[in-house]
């Protein structure tokens, strides 16, 4: 009998599950993996259709030519689905055209595997053809529907699959991901892994500075600096705007996040040693703190407030930048 063992931090219960299902021979045909983007989702696919076709004794090996295969994501055999680069949906063409492929045989493998990442994405008519193959699925298939959250997807699709859902990892798990990842164990890795809040893909984005939040939390530190360095001024403050929000959703994910910092200074004035969503420590707000008064605070999260409600609404860019910029600058001298 196949002995299968995981290589993945955490997820001790998924990962002993899906073992016994493998050396049982009693897997599902199709599975909804639920958990956060970075909680190891795709590495458990990954790893498991490698232990369903590794011909070692102890699965998966990650050396022999199918291990190897799958490893690269290049087997020919595994079919992976995604939004397509910007859209914002998964249509019924694509599973369509997804299902039609799925009478051929497999070359290289004994079964065929098609993974839909952010499956919730699927529109109904999507989720609806593809109900018609989880319902009677051809034989030597596997599904595997990715989500950060399962009930979005219909509950028609949700009971022909079983659900394994990945937990956040803590703290400690993540560090050990990110040393595998030949992360140094340093203050800039532990910043990281406690700004991702669970996600150990998120953490490693973040620490190499190259995902979208960490971008948007530069640029935001950016402002505050402007704001509240005491040597910056209102035509630099607007004039990063207009630099960095070449879109009004540019400029409301940074303001989402500038509006955690403002709030954070409340919270923290109020009651020390309170949950902060922006700033990790108090220490890190501190130069914010010494700038802005309470009275300042309110005006900002109004100001902030008032352009998350209304940025949607089509008006001229450039001149709702030019405004905003401007309230909130003489909001942060009160
Ligand atoms: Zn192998």
């Amino acid at each position: 009998m196949k002995r299968v063992s995981f290589d993945l931090v955490g997820n001790d219960g998924v990962k002993e599950y899906l073992s016994q299902s493998v050396q049982n021979g009693k897997t599902a045909h199709a599975y909804i993996v639920e958990g956060r983007a970075g909680s190891g989702r795709k590495t458990l696919v990954k790893q498991l259709l490698q232990a369903l076709s590794c011909e070692e004794e102890n699965v998966p090996c990650g050396k022999c030519g199918n291990c190897l295969k799958i490893g690269s994501g290049f087997c020919v055999d595994i079919y992976t689905v995604k939004v397509p680069e910007g859209k914002s949906e998964i249509t019924v063409d694509i599973v369509r055209d997804m299902i039609s492929g799925m009478m051929i045989s497999p070359n290289d493998l004994d079964f065929k595997a098609y993974i839909i990442e952010e499956a919730d994405k699927m529109n109904n008519n999507a989720q609806n053809a593809l109900l018609k193959v989880l319902e009677e699925p051809p034989a030597d298939i596997y599904f595997f529907l990715i989500t950060e959250n399962a009930s979005k997807l219909l509950p028609t699709v949700r009971s022909r699959a079983l659900i394994l859902r990945t937990a956040p990892l803590t703290e400690a798990q993540m560090l050990t991901v990110l040393k595998n990842n030949g992360i140094p164990d340093n203050a800039k890795a532990k910043d990281a892994v406690k700004a991702a809040r669970g996600s150990a893909g998120e953490a490693i984005s973040i620490y190499r500075g190259d995902n979208e939040i960490s971008k948007n939390r530069a640029v935001c530190d950016g402002l505050i600096s402007i704001l509240c360095s005491g040597i910056g001024s209102k035509s630099e403050f607007t004039g990063a705007h207009h630099r960095y929000f070449k879109k009004p959703e540019d400029m409301a994910a940074v303001y989402d996040l500038l509006l955690g910092a403002v709030r954070d200074c409340a919270v923290i004035r109020k009651s020390p040693r309170s949950e902060l969503s922006y700033f990790r420590t108090e220490d890190d707000a501190e130069i914010m703190m010494a700038a802005i008064s309470d009275k300042a605070a309110l005006q900002m999260s109004e100001v902030i407030s008032e352009y998350l409600y209304m940025y949607e609404v089509p008006t001229n860019h450039a001149m709702t930048m030019t405004e905003f910029s401007s309230r909130l600058w003489d909001a942060h001298l009160l």
